[in-house]
């Protein structure tokens, strides 16, 4: 099968490692071609120039400076057309989400998002909120896969000094300006997809401790203290953030995008500290992706010590974390 892998640089001209996981996904499925779309791709060409692909597309331009639906579909588009290839692989990114389904349309492509492994067999995806993992194929071709992040390992291998072969496309004129970027500051983004450690607060943080008074504001600077020190990802039980906008007294940096589980989100990381969280099942299948789990909690009956977790701490929270931040200090 002919594949192309269709990527897009970021804003410092590089690739993100999911577009390197994109990349090895494709490798993977036998010859490749590689598009790349971005202000100026040389640099991320030479960055991949020993990966083997048979030709490297490019479309660069100041108009692709910034993701944009209008530019960007266009280019995939004439990318697409000069490979003519008939398996399309590219990175689930929000900007290729946005821009590649209509790509798709113009060319006459299929497009399926948040595919988690591409074979020959076919397309694996997560169903039933991660509970089952189906594989399908579909005849129509070409056929465009976006991969959510994690679906390989991220291709590395040596630099060196790409051939390009540059597609001609007229980018329509653009009638979106970008004035500026305005995003919280490193510190104060809190879901960190890429953390080693993914650091869970459940709704024990807030309720009545050993004697008998609520320590709200203690909580949440044992953790964002430790967030600090370890600059792991933050997320949350249902119940906890279902507090805050129940009007209760919550620890204000919470809110439902961090919350994990059936109806929450289902992140990706080496590790995973649940703190002050019971461990029920619906919360624990936001687990799914996460290797090695660890709690912390005062009762040795709690959901986690039903094979949820690796290791369960049976002792109060607060303790735990006040000697982790002391530790973490001296380090
Ligand atoms: C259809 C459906 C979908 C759901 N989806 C989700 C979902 O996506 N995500 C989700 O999280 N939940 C979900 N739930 C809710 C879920 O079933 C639980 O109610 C929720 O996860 C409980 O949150 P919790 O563990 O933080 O709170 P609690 O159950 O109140 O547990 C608090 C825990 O804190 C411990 N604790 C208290 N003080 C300390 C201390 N000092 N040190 C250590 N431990 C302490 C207690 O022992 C207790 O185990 C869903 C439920 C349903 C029915």
């Amino acid at each position: 099968m002919t594949t192309l892998v269709l990527l897009h640089t970021e804003a410092d001209g590089t690739l993100s490692r999911q577009s390197l996981e994109a990349l090895s996904a494709g490798l993977a499925m036998g010859a490749v071609q590689v598009g790349l779309v971005g202000e100026a791709v040389q640099g991320a060409a030479d960055g991949i120039a020993t990966c083997g692909a048979t030709v490297i597309f490019t479309v660069e331009g100041e108009g692709l400076a910034q993701p944009r639906y209008a530019t960007d579909a266009a280019a995939a588009e004439a990318i697409c057309r000069a490979a003519n290839a008939e398996l399309i692989v590219a990175p689930g990114t929000s900007r290729w989400m946005r821009a590649l389904p209509g790509a798709a349309q113009r060319i006459g492509a299929a497009v399926d998002s948040h595919v988690a492994a591409i074979s020959a067999d076919g397309a694996r995806r997560w169903l039933y909120r991660n509970r089952i993992e189906g594989t399908f194929s579909r005849t129509t071709k070409p056929w465009m896969v976006l991969l959510d992040s994690g679906a390989a390992t991220a291709w590395t291998g040596a630099a060196g000094t790409a051939t390009v072969t540059a597609v001609a496309v007229d980018l329509p004129a653009s009638r979106t300006t970008v004035l500026r970027v305005e995003a919280p500051q490193a510190d104060q983004q809190t879901i960190r997809p890429d953390a080693k450690l993914l650091l869970v607060a459940g709704a024990g943080w807030t309720k009545k401790q050993k004697d008998g008074q609520t320590h709200a504001a203690e909580a949440a600077d044992l953790i964002t203290g430790v967030l600090q020190q370890t600059k792991a990802s933050l997320g949350s039980s249902k119940s906890l953030v279902d507090l805050g906008s129940e009007g209760e007294s919550v620890l204000p940096f919470l809110t439902h995008l961090h919350q994990v589980g059936q109806t929450g989100a289902s992140p990706r990381h080496p590790k995973g500290l649940a703190t002050c969280c019971h461990g029920e099942e619906p919360h624990v299948v936001g687990w799914r992706f996460i290797n090695e789990r660890r709690a912390i909690n005062l009762d040795a009956n709690c959901g986690w010590a039903r094979r949820k977790a690796d290791v369960l701490y049976v002792a109060d929270a607060f303790e735990v974390m006040r000697e982790l931040r002391r530790q973490l200090a001296t380090r």
